[in-house]
Order: structure tokens, then C-alpha cells, then sequence
């Protein structure tokens, strides 16, 4: 299977040397490789009968679930695009994103089904909006059908961007985009990248996300288990463990969610080889933690973004040593068939040690924004490289430190600051759960520090000590001049921490100037 590079080929060749294998398991539903093959082709006949083609669209509205991954592999193999919508979205976003994909089909989950049809009734061509048991049902009776299949760069998944900076943008992506990076290695150096028949990947971080999408991709090209947990609690996880999940990607918050669960002190984390993390910044004290919670699993962190299907730079297992190793603050290093280049305003390549913006080469890169062609040019070049909007920078060896989004730098005093160094500095501290670092109008500085924070249960935070514990740690200019202390942290589905919310009630009538 080493020269295969899309859905189509991979479930072919597992349906046949691994017919037996088990590719998905839900609840009490468990589908081998030989029945995905078959499934999928009946789907495609379902899609077919629903007057679904090439490039038409087909929406997903629900939990993870195995039959969202069953839509996945179909619509890859015949060349339909499959968006999948993030259930945990207001009302509004659903229907933004949901009228944004001109989708013919949607398959809803019941719970989600009246707000799917309530959307439906406002568009035109009205989609036809159908529960999925009952699209699955129709599914079992159809026969399999012939197919041509798309062309490796044709789009077949068209994922929506976090929305953490502003409205999500529908990712275009095609199975070359999402195997360029993960075709199955024999490379002896990266032996993450090489699983077995007995490996189980989780898949629950939400589908609609490229952390919880992008374990179909290596499942199917490693012909593995899925283990579906529709939709993420910290006791399931653990719970999965024990069951014989072997691989996962968590991120920050969730991660923290686990370790500091009551029941993981108990819990034999052996089973678990490799734990991918990442999608937002993470504090090293946590790290620590999770590290020292889990002696024998391999720590992966993980950096991208839907536009690059996910991992672009990888922080390998060896780099996570607890005491006197500065690369565990680093993203690690691009993972073979990426560049990353950091670049200055004048879009030239900094000197190394030097921060600027985190540019990116990958066959993984999306060809584009569905309906955004402005966003398109200003993200992509056409030499193919994509701007991140993170700021970052490279090492010597390589290594890359992701400091924090542009956007979110705060120019204070004409220094700049990253939001995400003083929460790590801030992290630490005995009562704080959670904290987000913003910059809010200043007579003085134009921008000055403030911190706002979650504390633990019962703890008491005065806001002079953290200031004192945070100088302690950082350069003063860097260090909040106030504290808010907030009754629980904005964070979107991607568990990332929606900064802007934060900030904005301290903007109203100005603007804030980005650079
Ligand atoms: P939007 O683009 O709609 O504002 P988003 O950027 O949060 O939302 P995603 O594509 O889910 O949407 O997230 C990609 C971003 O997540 C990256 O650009 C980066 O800012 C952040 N990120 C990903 N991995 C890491 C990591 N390991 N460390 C720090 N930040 C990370
Ligand atoms: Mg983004």
C-alpha cells in the first residue's frame, strides 16, 4: 500500500487484504474494512439517486459518528465534497456556514435535524435535509454501484476554518491534500508514522475540525481502527484508553480536562502509544504534567491548520524531557515534504532566531477558499505558499516556535507582546484554571496588558500577587497591568480561546490597529 494516495485506492486495498479488519467502530456498530468497501459504494448509489455528482455538495450535521465517516470515504472516492458542520455553533453559524455550502443533501443527527431544516427553508434550491438513520437505512437497500473516480486534486472535504479570528472559511481540500503527508512510511527514524493491525486511532476531537477529520486519513491509509466517541468528555477518553486506544490527538483544553480528571490517577495509560497535541498554544507546565501523567506514551505536538489538512511541524516524543530541554516550548520541525519558511513584512525570509510570519510549502496545502477568492489571494501566493498569520520563528536546527497569532500581538509601549508567552508565565500559578491575555486601550502605552482568568475551585486570586508571580517570570513590559477574573474562559468547539470576545467589549468605538 506504499504507492496508494487516495480513499479510493486505500479502502479497495484494505477491503481486500484486511477484509476482516475492523475500519470504524461506534457504540454497538462495528464495520469491517471488506463492509466499508461495500458501503461506501452503496452510498455512492444513494448519492447518485440523490442527483449528487462530482463537486456537488453534502453536508454532515451532527456528533462524530461512524456514518459521517462512511460519507467521508464515499464522497472522496466518487468525488462529491463532504462538509461536515460543527454542531456546537449557534444557530446563525450553523446557518452561515450551512447556506454558505450550497449543499444539495444534508445528513442530520437528530437532535440537529429541526435547526438543519429550519435552515433549509430559508435557502434556494432548498436542500433535501434527511436523518441519518434513515438516509442509512435507505443506504442498506441500494447495490453498490460503478464509479469513476475524481482526479487526486479535484476537492472531496471541504472543512471550515475554527473561526477564531473571524468568520470560518470552507477549506477546499482533495485527497492529495490529505495523503501527501500521511502515505504510510516504511522510514525506520519515524517510527510514529508506522502502525499496525492491532493500532486504534479515537476520533474525538469534533469531525468538523481538522483534528478530528484528519484521523480518517491515517486510518485509511494504515487500514486501522476508528474508535468513534461522538463527541468529547474526559472520563470517555480515559475510558478508551483502557479499551485499547492506542493513538489520539487531543487539544490543550482537553488534554488538561484529562489528566486533571478525578479518575486518571487510577488509570493505566499504557495501551496509549502515541498522543498528538496541539491546535493552540500550549503551556509548558501542562505539558509537564500530562508528560509525567503518561511516562509510557509517545508525545507528538502537532502544528497547523485546516488550510494545511493539519500537521505541518511535528515535536517528536524524544524532544519531551521534563527538565533542561528548551525545544519542548517549540512546535518541532516540519515533517518530511513541508517548508516553512518565516518571513519578514517584505515577505523575505528572516534570519534564523528572528520572529516573523510562519509561511508554509505543502502538498497538503488547500488549493483554496470556497467562495472567498479574496482571502484566497491573500493567504496563498502563487507559488503556492501559504501565510499563516501566526507569528513565529526558527532555530538553527530548524526547530519552530509558534509565539501567537498577528492579530492577537498587543504593541504596547512599542514593544510587542504575545498573548500566549504571559499566559504560559501566568499558567503556573496555584489558583488559575485558565487565562487568556489580551490587550485593551491605554492613554499611555496604546495598548496595555490585561489578564483574564478562570480560577481553580475555591482559590482566592488577588490580582497584585499575580502580577508579582508573573514579573517573577518575565520581562516587565510583558506582565499584565490588570487582572479580570472571569467565570469561565470563551473557547470555540476547537476548544481554542476566542480572544476577540474578550477584547472587544474594552474596543467598542475605536480601532484597534493590527499589523
Ligand atoms: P480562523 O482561521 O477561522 O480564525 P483558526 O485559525 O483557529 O480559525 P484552525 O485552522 O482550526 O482555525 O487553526 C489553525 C491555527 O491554530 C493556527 O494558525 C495556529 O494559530 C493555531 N495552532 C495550531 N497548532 C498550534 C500549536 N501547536 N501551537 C500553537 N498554535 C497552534
Ligand atoms: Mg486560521
Amino acid at each position: 500500500h506504499y504507492g496508494l494516495t487516495t480513499f479510493d485506492e486505500f479502502l479497495t486495498y484494505w477491503g481486500e487484504q484486511r477484509p476482516d479488519g475492523i475500519a470504524l467502530e461506534d457504540g454497538e456498530r462495528v464495520t469491517t474494512y471488506a463492509e466499508a468497501e461495500r458501503l461506501t459504494r452503496q452510498l455512492i448509489a444513494y448519492f447518485h439517486a440523490n442527483n449528487i455528482g462530482k463537486g456537488d455538495m453534502v453536508a454532515w450535521l451532527g456528533r462524530n459518528s461512524d456514518r459521517y465517516f462512511l460519507m467521508l470515504y464515499a464522497a472522496a472516492r466518487m468525488g462529491a465534497v463532504i462538509a461536515p458542520i460543527g454542531w456546537r455553533l449557534a444557530p446563525p453559524e450553523i446557518a452561515y456556514i450551512l447556506s454558505d455550502t450550497g449543499a444539495k443533501l444534508v445528513v442530520a443527527e437528530d437532535a440537529f435535524l429541526a435547526s438543519a431544516e429550519e435552515v433549509a427553508a430559508t435557502l434556494d434550491p432548498r436542500p433535501r435535509v434527511v436523518r441519518d438513520d434513515i438516509a442509512f437505512a435507505e443506504v442498506a437497500n441500494m447495490e453498490p454501484v460503478d464509479y469513476a473516480p475524481p482526479h487526486e486534486n479535484d476537492p472531496v472535504l471541504q472543512l471550515y476554518t475554527s473561526g477564531t479570528t473571524g468568520n470560518p472559511k470552507g477549506a477546499q481540500l482533495s485527497n492529495r491534500n490529505l495523503f501527501a503527508l500521511r502515505k504510510p512510511s516504511l522510514d525506520e527514524q519515524v517510527p510514529w508514522q508506522i502502525y499496525g493491525p492491532d493500532d486504534c486511532m479515537l476520533a474525538v476531537m469534533p469531525c468538523a475540525h481538522i483534528g478530528g477529520t484528519g484521523v480518517a486519513a491515517i486510518a485509511a491509509a494504515n487500514g486501522v481502527r476508528i474508535l468513534v466517541m461522538p463527541e468529547f468528555t474526559p472520563g470517555g477518553v480515559l475510558d478508551a484508553i483502557v479499551k485499547g486506544a492506542t493513538h489520539m490527538f487531543l487539544v490543550p483544553a482537553a488534554l488538561q480536562m484529562v489528566i486533571q480528571h478525578p479518575q486518571a490517577s487510577g488509570t493505566d495509560f499504557s495501551n496509549l502509544r502515541y498522543l498528538m497535541y496541539g491546535a493552540a498554544p500550549m503551556p509548558l507546565e501542562l505539558l509537564k504534567e500530562a508528560v509525567r501523567t503518561m511516562p509510557q506514551t509517545g508525545f507528538l505536538q502537532v502544528y497547523g491548520m485546516t488550510e494545511t489538512c493539519g500537521t505541518v511541524t511535528m515535536l517528536p516524543p524524544e524532544d519531551h524531557v521534563l527538565e533542561g530541554n528548551e525545544r519542548m516550548r517549540s512546535a518541532g520541525k516540519a515533517v518530511p515534504g513541508v517548508t516553512i519558511e518565516v518571513r519578514g513584512a517584505d515577505n523575505a525570509e528572516v534570519p534564523r532566531g528572528e520572529i516573523g510570519e510562519v509561511c508554509i510549502h505543502s502538498p497538503s496545502n488547500t488549493a483554496g477558499y470556497w467562495n472567498l477568492p479574496e482571502a484566497t489571494a491573500s493567504t496563498i501566493d502563487p507559488d503556492g505558499w501559504l501565510h499563516t498569520g501566526d507569528a513565529g520563528i526558527m532555530d538553527q536546527d530548524g526547530y519552530v516556535y509558534i509565539q501567537d497569532r498577528i492579530k492577537d500581538m498587543i504593541i504596547s509601549g512599542g514593544e510587542n507582546v504575545y498573548p500566549a508567552e504571559v499566559e504560559n508565565a501566568i499558567f503556573g500559578h496555584p489558583a488559575v484554571a485558565e487565562v487568556a491575555v489580551i490587550g485593551i486601550p491605554s492613554e499611555r502605552w496604546g495598548e496595555e496588558v490585561k489578564a483574564c482568568v478562570v480560577c481553580k475551585p475555591g482559590a482566592e486570586l488577588n490580582a497584585g500577587d499575580l502580577i508579582a508571580y508573573t514579573r517573577e517570570r518575565i520581562a516587565p513590559f510583558k506582565c499584565p497591568k490588570s487582572v479580570d477574573i472571569i467565570p469561565e474562559m470563551p473557547r470555540n468547539a476547537s476548544g481554542k480561546i476566542l480572544r476577540r470576545q474578550l477584547r472587544d467589549p474594552y474596543w467598542e468605538g475605536r480601532d484597534r490597529q493590527v499589523s
